[in-house]
Protein backbone atom coordinates (compact mmCIF):
# COMPACT_ATOMS: atom_id res chain seq x y z
CA UNK A 1 0.00 0.00 0.00
CA UNK A 2 1.06 3.09 -1.04
CA UNK A 3 1.67 6.26 1.60
CA UNK A 4 -1.11 8.68 1.39
CA UNK A 5 0.44 12.22 -0.02
CA UNK A 6 0.62 15.50 1.62
CA UNK A 7 -1.83 16.53 -0.57
CA UNK A 8 -4.08 13.66 0.67
CA UNK A 9 -4.01 14.69 4.07
CA UNK A 10 -4.51 18.71 3.46
CA UNK A 11 -7.54 17.33 1.42
CA UNK A 12 -9.01 15.87 4.28
CA UNK A 13 -8.13 18.07 7.30
CA UNK A 14 -11.91 19.66 7.93
CA UNK A 15 -12.64 23.52 8.10
CA UNK A 16 -14.54 24.55 10.93
CA UNK A 17 -15.05 28.29 10.95
CA UNK A 18 -16.37 30.53 13.94
CA UNK A 19 -14.91 27.52 16.15
CA UNK A 20 -14.41 27.55 19.02
CA UNK A 21 -15.18 31.17 18.68
CA UNK A 22 -15.92 33.86 16.26
CA UNK A 23 -13.22 34.67 13.22
CA UNK A 24 -11.23 31.25 14.00
CA UNK A 25 -10.81 28.73 11.45
CA UNK A 26 -10.54 25.53 13.04
CA UNK A 27 -8.56 22.99 11.55
CA UNK A 28 -9.76 20.03 12.23
CA UNK A 29 -7.49 16.66 12.06
CA UNK A 30 -9.63 13.66 13.73
CA UNK A 31 -10.88 12.26 10.07
CA UNK A 32 -7.32 12.10 9.64
CA UNK A 33 -7.26 10.42 13.18
CA UNK A 34 -10.19 7.90 11.83
CA UNK A 35 -8.39 6.31 8.43
CA UNK A 36 -5.47 4.21 9.30
CA UNK A 37 -4.21 4.51 6.05
CA UNK A 38 -3.87 8.47 6.50
CA UNK A 39 -2.82 8.60 10.02
CA UNK A 40 -0.08 6.14 9.19
CA UNK A 41 0.98 8.09 6.48
CA UNK A 42 0.86 11.82 9.21
CA UNK A 43 3.37 9.79 11.49
CA UNK A 44 5.68 8.67 8.57
CA UNK A 45 5.86 12.24 6.62
CA UNK A 46 6.39 13.63 10.78
CA UNK A 47 9.21 11.69 10.63
CA UNK A 48 10.75 11.75 7.08
CA UNK A 49 13.70 13.23 8.19
CA UNK A 50 14.46 11.65 11.52
CA UNK A 51 16.33 8.84 11.28
CA UNK A 52 16.22 5.81 13.60
CA UNK A 53 18.51 6.39 16.56
CA UNK A 54 18.70 10.14 16.17
CA UNK A 55 16.20 10.90 18.89
CA UNK A 56 15.94 9.53 22.86
CA UNK A 57 12.25 10.53 23.30
CA UNK A 58 9.23 12.56 21.70
CA UNK A 59 7.48 15.23 23.98
CA UNK A 60 3.87 15.86 22.95
CA UNK A 61 1.80 18.86 23.76
CA UNK A 62 -1.46 18.10 25.04
CA UNK A 63 -3.50 17.21 23.85
CA UNK A 64 -3.55 16.33 20.29
CA UNK A 65 0.01 16.51 20.16
CA UNK A 66 0.03 13.08 22.30
CA UNK A 67 -1.95 11.57 19.70
CA UNK A 68 0.77 12.09 16.92
CA UNK A 69 3.39 11.99 19.52
CA UNK A 70 3.17 8.98 20.99
CA UNK A 71 2.61 7.08 17.18
CA UNK A 72 5.64 8.73 16.38
CA UNK A 73 7.65 7.50 19.43
CA UNK A 74 6.08 4.26 19.10
CA UNK A 75 7.34 3.82 15.52
CA UNK A 76 10.99 5.34 16.63
CA UNK A 77 10.89 2.74 19.52
CA UNK A 78 11.53 5.18 22.17
CA UNK A 79 9.74 7.06 25.01
CA UNK A 80 7.18 9.41 25.08
CA UNK A 81 6.73 12.61 27.50
CA UNK A 82 3.62 14.75 27.81
CA UNK A 83 3.71 18.56 28.11
CA UNK A 84 0.39 18.95 30.03
CA UNK A 85 -1.86 22.17 30.84
CA UNK A 86 -1.23 23.10 34.48
CA UNK A 87 -2.47 20.95 36.95
CA UNK A 88 -3.23 17.62 35.27
CA UNK A 89 0.65 15.90 36.07
CA UNK A 90 1.06 14.19 39.72
CA UNK A 91 3.95 13.90 40.27
CA UNK A 92 6.99 17.78 40.60
CA UNK A 93 6.78 19.83 37.86
CA UNK A 94 7.95 22.80 36.27
CA UNK A 95 5.76 25.46 34.35
CA UNK A 96 5.78 28.15 32.56
CA UNK A 97 3.09 30.66 31.81
CA UNK A 98 2.60 32.25 28.33
CA UNK A 99 0.48 35.54 27.21
CA UNK A 100 -2.78 34.61 25.04
CA UNK A 101 -4.55 37.40 23.16
CA UNK A 102 -7.23 37.62 26.42
CA UNK A 103 -4.90 36.12 29.70
CA UNK A 104 -2.67 33.45 29.50
CA UNK A 105 -1.74 29.87 29.59
CA UNK A 106 0.11 27.64 31.58
CA UNK A 107 1.97 24.36 30.44
CA UNK A 108 4.18 21.98 32.94
CA UNK A 109 6.21 18.65 32.67
CA UNK A 110 7.62 16.27 35.27
CA UNK A 111 10.84 17.34 36.28
CA UNK A 112 12.15 13.61 36.29
CA UNK A 113 10.83 13.57 32.33
CA UNK A 114 13.85 14.28 30.28
CA UNK A 115 17.69 13.73 31.66
CA UNK A 116 20.40 16.70 30.85
CA UNK A 117 21.45 16.23 26.95
CA UNK A 118 18.49 13.80 26.13
CA UNK A 119 17.42 14.09 22.50
CA UNK A 120 14.09 15.50 21.90
CA UNK A 121 11.57 15.80 19.16
CA UNK A 122 8.91 17.99 19.73
CA UNK A 123 5.26 17.19 18.27
CA UNK A 124 2.21 19.02 18.04
CA UNK A 125 -0.76 18.86 15.66
CA UNK A 126 -0.78 22.43 14.48
CA UNK A 127 1.47 25.75 15.17
CA UNK A 128 -0.69 29.01 15.37
CA UNK A 129 0.93 31.97 17.50
CA UNK A 130 3.52 29.57 18.34
CA UNK A 131 3.00 30.41 22.50
CA UNK A 132 2.29 26.73 23.37
CA UNK A 133 5.57 25.81 21.42
CA UNK A 134 7.85 28.71 23.21
CA UNK A 135 6.72 27.59 26.26
CA UNK A 136 7.21 23.83 25.64
CA UNK A 137 10.70 24.09 24.39
CA UNK A 138 11.63 26.31 27.44
CA UNK A 139 10.48 23.55 29.95
CA UNK A 140 12.86 21.34 27.44
CA UNK A 141 15.77 23.86 28.15
CA UNK A 142 15.21 24.10 32.15
CA UNK A 143 15.54 20.13 31.79
CA UNK A 144 18.96 20.31 29.88
CA UNK A 145 17.02 18.53 26.72
CA UNK A 146 18.89 19.07 23.47
CA UNK A 147 16.08 19.60 20.74
CA UNK A 148 16.80 17.74 17.27
CA UNK A 149 13.81 19.23 16.24
CA UNK A 150 10.33 20.61 16.28
CA UNK A 151 7.50 18.71 14.16
CA UNK A 152 3.54 20.21 13.47
CA UNK A 153 1.18 18.53 11.38
CA UNK A 154 -0.53 21.66 10.20
CA UNK A 155 1.51 25.39 10.53
CA UNK A 156 -0.80 28.59 10.08
CA UNK A 157 1.91 30.88 8.42
CA UNK A 158 0.30 33.88 8.74
CA UNK A 159 0.45 33.69 12.10
CA UNK A 160 4.46 33.67 12.28
CA UNK A 161 4.65 31.94 15.05
CA UNK A 162 8.06 29.77 13.82
CA UNK A 163 9.46 33.44 14.50
CA UNK A 164 9.08 32.82 18.32
CA UNK A 165 10.60 29.51 18.61
CA UNK A 166 14.06 30.02 18.31
CA UNK A 167 16.76 28.53 15.96
CA UNK A 168 15.46 24.71 15.83
CA UNK A 169 14.92 22.61 12.87
CA UNK A 170 11.04 23.53 13.12
CA UNK A 171 9.09 21.61 9.98
CA UNK A 172 5.43 21.35 8.99
CA UNK A 173 3.72 19.15 7.01
CA UNK A 174 0.73 21.47 6.02
CA UNK A 175 0.70 25.34 5.97
CA UNK A 176 -1.92 27.45 5.28
P1 LIG B 1 -0.52 28.57 19.57
O1 LIG B 1 0.04 28.52 20.97
O2 LIG B 1 -1.20 29.83 19.24
O3 LIG B 1 0.56 28.20 18.55
O4 LIG B 1 -1.66 27.48 19.50
C1 LIG B 1 -1.32 26.16 19.33
C2 LIG B 1 -2.30 25.21 19.96
O5 LIG B 1 -3.66 25.64 19.83
C3 LIG B 1 -2.17 23.88 19.25
O6 LIG B 1 -1.92 22.90 20.24
C4 LIG B 1 -3.48 23.66 18.53
O7 LIG B 1 -4.00 22.43 18.90
C5 LIG B 1 -4.42 24.79 18.98
N1 LIG B 1 -4.92 25.63 17.86
C6 LIG B 1 -4.67 26.94 17.68
N2 LIG B 1 -5.29 27.43 16.60
C7 LIG B 1 -5.95 26.38 16.05
C8 LIG B 1 -6.77 26.22 14.87
N3 LIG B 1 -7.05 27.24 14.03
N4 LIG B 1 -7.27 24.99 14.62
C9 LIG B 1 -6.99 23.95 15.44
N5 LIG B 1 -6.24 24.04 16.54
C10 LIG B 1 -5.71 25.23 16.86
Amino acid sequence: MTIASLNELEQSIRNVPDFPKPGIQFKDITPVLADGRLFDATVQHLLADIPQGSVDKIVGIDARGFIFGAAAAQRLGVGFVPVRKKGKLPWETHEQSYDLEYGSNTVAVHTDAVTPGERILLVDDLLATGGTAAASLQLLSRLGAKIVGVRFVIELGFLGGRERLGPFDIRSLITY
